[in-house]
């Protein structure tokens, strides 16, 4: 057997079996060696049936067998009844009103059974808690018990004993370890042989974690490996030399100071246009951080540079936003920024979404803007006529193109990468300047890892001045007085949000019907508790259309109070709304409710937001107590990361990245080992010595955007 051997050559599987492989996309004896469990259960150190006491709770594993159905005499409902079994003693299971328990307790499973021992001589569990496991014999010396991760079809159990075969014939030794000695000696990890074995024959929790911390590296390694090879890509592409000696000038007419954090983010990115190859670099700022001021800065210079071999007209920039309502929102504020920094007839701004197009300044009202036509917007888009192009995805539409796009700026940087970039660069084979901002406050080391082909500039300073939203736990109790109090800032002009509690469902289409429905009756219940008030509904079931209607609205006053699921759209900027109501606030992470809560703060008024919460759980009362407590965006995602894991900072998944990934990058020292690792490589060009090395980053499949 070698490690390159298919699965299917090496062993019979039925069709089902050969589906879920494919599904978990497990193809060679490596692949299988090298799906490892995901947890494992100490069986050892659980009672045995015949240690356990009445009244008490516990878990305890066995096999299930003798199941049948039985009509209860006396409630005409059925009872399922099994028995559980080990080497000790024999105990009953009792389900009542769970007939379909049936199915998955037949075939004589081993299970892992926790619940309350009943009766006095004739014991049994109650509607216990069970977990059908891989079968196991105490006396060997597998006490723990491997859990994989499953697909439907292919059992933990089939993955525990087909490891076994493939260890005991030795093919994890013949795979080549990909990871440079050097680094497994210096981070003191085991060899992927080592790691491989312990993973999957571990003799204590404590080998199994060595296995993990192996894993979890070579996650986070691969990751970073892939990201700077990206940036190495990237650097050596041509681009556009932008001249930054304007950019003074424009910081001059600005009617504020910049913050520090804003005058470095600035610096960061002059200096990076120096060395003339194309700057890739986010800015990381909360909500209302003043992020725009430093893109129009760098798009300032990038437009009052001439183009090569031109004696005059500008280079062009492309400013992308996820949404409508953002772009116009961006338009004006661009607009008015420029304004007074330059003699606007030079500099044309322009707004193309789906739509339609409008262009600064109006020929007829140089103060003003204009409608014009999508057709005529392309026009000048390719002569180089407009300068500035604020919009939407449709910025890359196949029917735009540039005739010197210098600098592309992208809003909300997770929705648009590699391949959106690329599109924007199609026209000459010079790409774009790249700045990318996002309002999610990710911890450093964390943002340096997912987003590695980037530079970083974090904005973590406010500009001075800014009111703290004053944030309090509610119970169901207060609601009445919450609901008043509300209603009396309605009564001053002010506007409110509700924010309908998130759920959780794994199937995409399930969860999304049901956060509708939650949606619509949260609606219902608002509009009987505020009856004078006009109340506004938005979800992620309405079209772009429906929503931009409805925010609109919103916008304009006309809708006093929104009720919407977490789609209320990012960075909008409704002054006057100053409410906040959070329903199921626990179900949040810290970093989308911060999120969530910056909605709010973008006014002259004081705004309040209070978390409702059904909740009476410690861990999380003291969650949200500390959201109560602190407005510092970056210590609530360090928070959450720690406690619930990556997956937290952005409400989901964003990032395409496996579980273990996603796991291991909770571990920020561990990240940083993997990172320096990784950069020590490229930089020093040993990763050329390492062609295992290479080829595994390209199969992996990282697609994160
Ligand atoms: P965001 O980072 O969310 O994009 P904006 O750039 O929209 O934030 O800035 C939010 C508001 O703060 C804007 O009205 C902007 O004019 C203002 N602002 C930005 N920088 C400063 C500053 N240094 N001092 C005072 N106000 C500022
Ligand atoms: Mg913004």
């Amino acid at each position: 057997m070698n490690p390159t051997d298919k699965i299917t050559d090496t062993f019979r599987l039925t069709q089902k079996q050969k589906d879920a492989l494919k599904k978990l996309k497990l193809e060679t004896l490596e692949d299988l060696l090298l799906h490892v469990p995901s947890r494992y259960e100490d069986v050892q150190s659980a009672p045995s049936i015949s240690q356990i006491q009445t009244n008490t709770t516990v878990t305890v594993y066995g096999k299930i067998h003798d199941v049948k159905k039985t009509l209860s005499w006396r409630t005409k409902k059925y009872v399922i009844e099994a028995k559980l079994s080990d080497e000790t003693a024999t105990v009953k299971l009792r389900f009542f009103n769970q007939v379909y328990v049936e199915k998955m307790l037949a075939g004589e499973p081993f299970a892992k059974v926790t619940g309350k021992l009943m009766g006095k001589t004739n014991k049994y569990f109650a509607n216990p808690q069970f977990e059908i496991l891989p079968h196991f014999t105490r006396d060997s010396n597998a006490t723990l018990v491997r859990i994989y991760p499953e697909s439907k079809g292919i059992t933990s159990r089939w993955f525990s004993v087909k490891t076994d075969i493939l260890i005991s014939q030795g093919v994890h030794k013949k795979i080549k370890d990909p990871i440079p000695k050097e680094i497994i000696e210096k981070y003191n990890l085991p060899t992927l042989s080592q790691a491989i074995l312990l993973a999957h024959k571990p003799r204590s929790l404590k080998e199994a974690e060595v296995s993990q911390k192996r894993f979890s590296f070579d996650s986070v390694f691969f990751i970073q490996l892939q990201k700077q090879l990206q940036k190495l890509n990237i650097q050596s592409k041509k681009t556009y030399k932008i001249n930054t000696d304007s950019i003074n000038d424009f910081l001059k007419l600005l009617p504020f100071k910049l913050t520090v954090a804003q005058q470095k983010a600035i610096e960061d990115t002059v200096s990076d246009l120096q060395k003339n190859q194309p700057l890739s670099r986010l800015i990381e700022g909360d909500v209302g951080s003043g992020k725009t001021a430093v893109v129009a800065a760098v798009a300032f210079a990038t437009v009052a540079t001439t183009p090569p071999e031109q004696k005059a007209g500008t280079l062009q920039v492309a400013y992308m936003t996820p949404t409508e309502i953002l772009a116009r929102q961006q338009y004006q504020e661009f607009i008015s920024l420029f304004k007074n920094a330059i003699p606007y007839k030079f500099i044309r701004v322009a707004l193309l979404t789906s739509s339609g197009a409008r262009v600064f300044p109006s020929k007829t009202n140089p103060q003003e803007d204009t409608k014009i036509s999508k057709t005529q917007l392309i026009k000048w888009v390719k002569d180089g006529t407009v300068a500035i192009v604020v919009g939407t995805h449709s910025l890359i539409q196949k029917n735009v193109s540039f005739k010197h796009l210098a600098l592309a700026i992208i809003d909300e940087q997770h929705r648009f990468g590699i391949a959106q970039r690329a599109a924007l660069a199609k026209k000459d084979n010079k790409i774009p300047h790249l700045i990318s901002m996002t309002a999610t406050p990710i911890p450093r080391t964390l943002a340096l890892t997912i987003y590695g082909d980037l530079d970083l500039s974090i904005i973590d300073k406010m500009p001075p001045g800014r009111k703290k939203v004053i944030t309090k736990i509610a119970t169901e109790k207060q609601r009445g007085d919450v609901y008043k109090f509300v209603e009396k800032e309605l009564k001053k002009g002010r506007q409110a949000y509700v924010i309908c509690p998130r759920v959780q469902e794994p199937d995409p289409e399930k969860a999304l019907a049901l956060r509708v429905a939650s949606a619509e009756k949260e609606f219902e219940k608002i509009q009987k508790a505020f009856p004078k008030y006009k109340i506004g509904l938005l979800h992620g079931k309405m079209n772009t259309k429906e929503k931009d209607e409805v925010m609109s609205k919103f916008v304009s006053g006309e809708i006093d109070i929104l009720v919407a699921t977490t789609v209320v759209e990012v960075g909008v900027n409704v002054k006057n709304a100053s409410v906040m109501i959070i329903e199921g606030a626990e179900r949040f992470g810290l970093a989308q409710l911060h999120q969530l809560r910056g909605r709010i703060k973008r006014g002259a008024h004081q705004p309040y937001c209070f978390l409702f919460t059904t909740s009476s759980q410690d861990i999380n009362k003291k969650r949200l107590k500390i959201f109560e407590s602190t407005d510092d965006g970056f210590k609530l995602a360090e928070y959450d990361l720690k406690l619930r894991g990556p997956g937290e900072l952005t409400g989901s998944s964003q990032w395409g990245l496996s579980d273990l990934a996603m796991k291991a990058l909770q571990n920020l020292k561990m990240v940083s080992a993997a990172r320096e690792a990784a950069l020590e490589l490229i930089r020093t060009g040993k990763i050329q010595n390492y062609p295992e090395l290479l080829s595994k980053i390209e199969k992996t499949d990282l697609h994160f955007e």
